[in-house]
């Protein structure tokens, strides 16, 4: 390792032109190289030096924490929505109890608690149900009731309080003492730590990072380094922006109070919560501090941070603040008698989906993000902190982070306009309702499918995903397309249940442009395909492949169906949320001396489903086309004409019945929607949406990619080994892993269908599933099926042996749903349809 990256001598106009630094200061290379020394940044140094990568180098424009990270509240609270940011989160917690210890640095860590409190029924269930979470994952709750709440908060007014949720274990720290922590920790573990040193930009060869450009007290310098972290908090979407990577992240004002000191505030006092009002109250050195989530927040530095901006303030708002202040003061009365010492406003970064960005990103390779943190950075840093660590050093996630991954948003949501509609809205859902299927309100409408205008005239009533415009249900003519949210059966179960019934016993015709295609060509491409997928796909052109993408240690890294639609060409078609992930994945996958492409064709390719068992004689009516078992049997595709339009009609099926999807080219799309709905009324057409696809698939137990299956789960536990041809010429990527597996005999955990004895509780996702009284899985995905007229749901289960039919059938399943413990019936294969009889006739 040299020294001297940074000189006072001019930059090179080229890499091949290295330039030789005169004025050493800074190593010119690392192993990795962090850019921001927030809470976030220390804490991955902190992480790589402990799994023994120590040649690190941290580099903060100004000081440690005069981003955002010292102006944070500091609470850490265990639980979370799901599963992986709960474990995340506890895992915070569980290393700052011995963080001060081992560093020698003070962080503040204390475990007062948290009261989380209701002011209705809604909002008491939904404790139920994230309480439910944590219990599985050992995270202490008790649920109160309002007697309880005062006893742990003497302070609160109890007007309204229904009930509420204490957490014994969660904490509160000191986020400045954390971070130098953090940074001592790291340096303890070797790395070098740099203040005062801006990365004026991100060196980009090749499409590879492998460096980045720094000025340090007015010199300019280069650090190389094979991986680059950017931890820059808000000013990481500016910095990558440069280099086409757009992170969707904004930032935006966040507000506290804290009150002067006044008497009766033990130190030993919880945090409390109290989503309805927004508000969070926090005990600080005998003062309150008052935070809060306002429901319409307001984004800051739309086009760009001020380089200046450090350790500051933004300006206040008392009209913003008012109403929270207001309610505060009827809460936790003490606060009308007691004078506010400080208002503070300092900026925080949000995302469109409230989740934080980790990992790769798909533009720049061996450029590393961690950021867009929602105001939950502090008690995220361990968690976040320990998994990129992790991520650098393997080269691949270490646990199924589908809904952290920065691959998941798609381009459209990290542009300006997106980010700032958005945040307006994305700040105050962390305290808003959870409800089941709530859809955002702002940045709509940016991707809308050819027929968007057709279903909006036809009573559709739109979800958004990936920044699309979906069908999720119809309306009835005359009423409104709204949702009315609740835990149980929401306004549109009728609704649903009718476009389910038009699938199972008509004809239901489902938007699904949303879905990503990419056709896959070249003379290679059978070979490289089939180095990548499970199933063999080297079939004769016009058949279909229903196929995972596995990683070297069988972990499923997509869950897609292909065609051959020509000797040399494939066309691929996976789920509408990791249409980034897949691509990227393809396109690493593409041995560089291969003679194959991918090119992304989704926006030019709406498809349609036409799925019941009336759909073979509407589409023969509209395309002329002999569509009977012989001339077109189930899993083959042909070209067909629809009208005008030549369309790829392929018999394959999401929701279990006689169908065919339809890609059509984009100028022919309405054209073709208008002669299909022309013809439909003699055939029972109907228009259905998203959620009747999700329930009719839930019956036929047909896996989702990010629920169902990922990267912890294998084809033997999915129960997917089926798609693999174990025994293809050239093997496929993770198939050693696999078969192993195979060969082991049957596994201890698998993916399990689930029936509810009572058809008035819902699943959603992430509920505990007990086995003989004990937690032993979560359910991963949810959904109320009309054809058998049960709540229905699917999730892997974990027992101490392997997991046969008669163990299964022995076993007594129950499911917690909020606090109760539902009965479900369990079995490996579907409750429709369980042969697969339907789709074949
Ligand atoms: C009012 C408020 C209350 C909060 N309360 C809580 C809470 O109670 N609990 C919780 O978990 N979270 C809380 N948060 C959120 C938390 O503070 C953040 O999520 C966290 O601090 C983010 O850390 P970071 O390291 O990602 O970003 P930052 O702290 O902003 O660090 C990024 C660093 O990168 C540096 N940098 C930027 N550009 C460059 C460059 N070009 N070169 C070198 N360095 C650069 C910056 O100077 C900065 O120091 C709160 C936030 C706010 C605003």
């Amino acid at each position: 390792m040299t020294a001297g990256g940074v000189s006072s001598a001019k930059p090179p106009s080229s890499s091949t032109d290295r330039w030789q630094p005169t004025m050493p200061v800074i190593p010119s290379r690392a192993d990795v190289v962090i850019i921001g020394g927030g809470i976030i940044g220390c804490s991955i140094a902190y992480h790589l030096t402990k799994l023994g990568i120590r040649d690190v180098v941290l580099l903060e424009r100004r000081q440690l924490t005069f981003g955002t990270t010292w102006h944070a509240a500091g609470l850490v609270p265990q639980l979370r929505a799901t599963r992986t940011l709960t474990e995340l989160a506890k895992y915070t917690s569980e290393l700052l109890k011995t963080l001060e210890a081992e560093t020698g640095q003070a962080t503040g860590f204390k475990q007062n608690g948290s009261v989380a409190v209701a002011l209705n029924a809604a909002r008491f269930e939904e404790f139920k149900r994230t309480g439910a979470i944590g219990r599985a994952f050992g995270v202490e709750v008790e649920f109160l009731t309002p007697s309880d709440v005062l006893s742990k908060y003497p302070l609160l007014s109890d007007k309204g309080v229904v009930g509420g949720l204490w957490t014994p274990n969660d904490g509160q720290t000191n986020p400045v003492d954390t971070t130098m922590a953090y940074a001592k920790g790291a340096r303890q573990g070797g790395a070098r730590i740099f203040e005062n040193t801006e990365v004026t930009d991100i060196v980009v060869e090749n499409g590879r990072a492998v460096g980045v450009r720094v000025s340090h007290e007015g010199v300019d310098g280069e650090v190389r380094a094979p991986t680059v972290v950017l931890a820059a908090g808000m000013w990481s979407h500016w910095i990558a922006r440069k280099h086409g990577v757009r992170l969707a992240l904004q930032a935006a004002e966040h507000f506290y109070i804290v009150t002067e000191a006044m008497a009766g505030v033990p130190t030993n006092l919880p945090v409390l919560r109290v989503p309805d009002e927004w508000a969070y109250y926090k005990e600080d050195a005998g003062k309150l501090l008052l935070g809060a989530f306002e429901p319409v927040a307001k984004p800051w530095a739309l086009q760009g941070i001020p380089m200046d901006f450090c350790f500051d303030e933004l300006p206040q708002d008392l009209d913003h603040f008012e109403p929270v202040l207001s309610k505060a003061m009827e809460r936790v009365p003490i606060l009308q008698t007691t004078g506010i010492a400080t208002w503070f406003n300092g900026p925080e970064s949000f995302t469109p989906d409230d989740r934080y960005l980790l990992g790769e990103t798909a533009e720049v390779r061996d450029l590393f993000v961690a950021c867009g943190f929602n105001s939950i950075g502090i008690q995220s840093s361990g968690g976040a902190g320990k998994v990129l660590a992790q991520w650098i050093r393997d080269r691949h996630v270490p646990i199924d982070l589908p809904g952290m991954e920065v691959r998941r948003m798609h381009s459209c949501q990290g542009t300006r306009a997106y980010l700032a509609d958005r945040t307006t809205e994305s700040l105050g859902l962390l305290y808003a309702m959870h409800w089941p299927f709530r859809q955002v309100e702002t940045a709509r409408g940016a991707r809308r499918s050819a027929f968007h205008e057709r279903l909006l005239a036809n009573g559709a009533c739109m979800g958004e995903l990936s920044g699309w415009e979906r069908p999720n249900w119809y309306s009835a003519p005359g009423s409104s397309p709204q949702y009315a949210y609740s835990f149980g059966h929401q306004n549109w179960f009728h609704n649903t249940a009718e476009e389910c019934r038009a699938a199972r016993d008509a004809v239901a015709l489902f938007d699904q442009s949303s879905m990503p295609k990419f056709m896959v060509w070249g003379r290679d491409a059978c070979k490289v395909l089939n180095r990548i997928c499970t199933a063999d796909v080297d079939v004769v052109p016009g058949r279909i492949v229903y196929t995972q993408w596995l990683n070297t240690r069988g972990g499923i890294e997509a869950d897609l169906t292909l065609t051959r639609v020509a000797p040399d060409r494939y066309l691929v078609v996976t789920s509408a949320a990791s249409q980034i992930r897949d691509l990227t994945y393809l396109q690493e996958h593409i041995p560089p001396d291969a003679f194959c492409t991918v090119t992304d064709i989704t926006s030019g390719l709406p498809m349609l489903g036409l799925m019941g068992p009336n759909s073979r004689a509407l589409l023969a009516a509209v395309s002329g086309a002999d569509l009977g078992n012989g001339a077109f049997p189930f899993g083959t595709s042909q070209e067909i004409e629809i009208g005008y339009a030549v369309v790829r009609a392929s018999r394959i099926t999401y929701v279990g019945e006689l169908g065919w999807e339809l890609y059509i080219p984009a100028e022919f799309a309405l054209h073709v929607f208008d002669r299909l709905m022309q013809a439909g009324a003699d055939h029972g057409l109907k228009l259905a949406g998203f959620h009747a696809l999700n329930a009719c698939r839930t019956e036929k137990a047909y896996r989702h990619w990010g629920h169902d299956v990922g990267i912890e789960d294998t084809p033997v536990e999915a129960g997917l080994a089926f798609t693999c041809a174990w025994d293809k010429p050239g093997g496929f990527i993770g198939r050693e892993a696999a078969l192993a597996q195979k060969e082991h005999g049957i596994p201890c955990k698998r993916l399990l269908q689930f029936k509810l004895a009572d058809p008035n509780e819902l699943l959603v996702h992430e509920e505990p599933i007990f086995a003989d009284g004990r937690a032993v899985g979560l359910v991963t995905s949810g959904m109320y099926g009309h054809r058998v007229a049960a709540s229905l749901g699917m999730g892997y289960v974990k027992l101490l042996q392997p997991i046969t039919p008669d163990l299964i059938q022995q076993t007594r399943f129950e499911i917690g749903v909020g606090d109760r413990r539902v009965p479900a019936q369990a079995q490996l294969s579907a409750w429709y349809d369980p042969k697969s009889e339907r789709p074949k006739t």
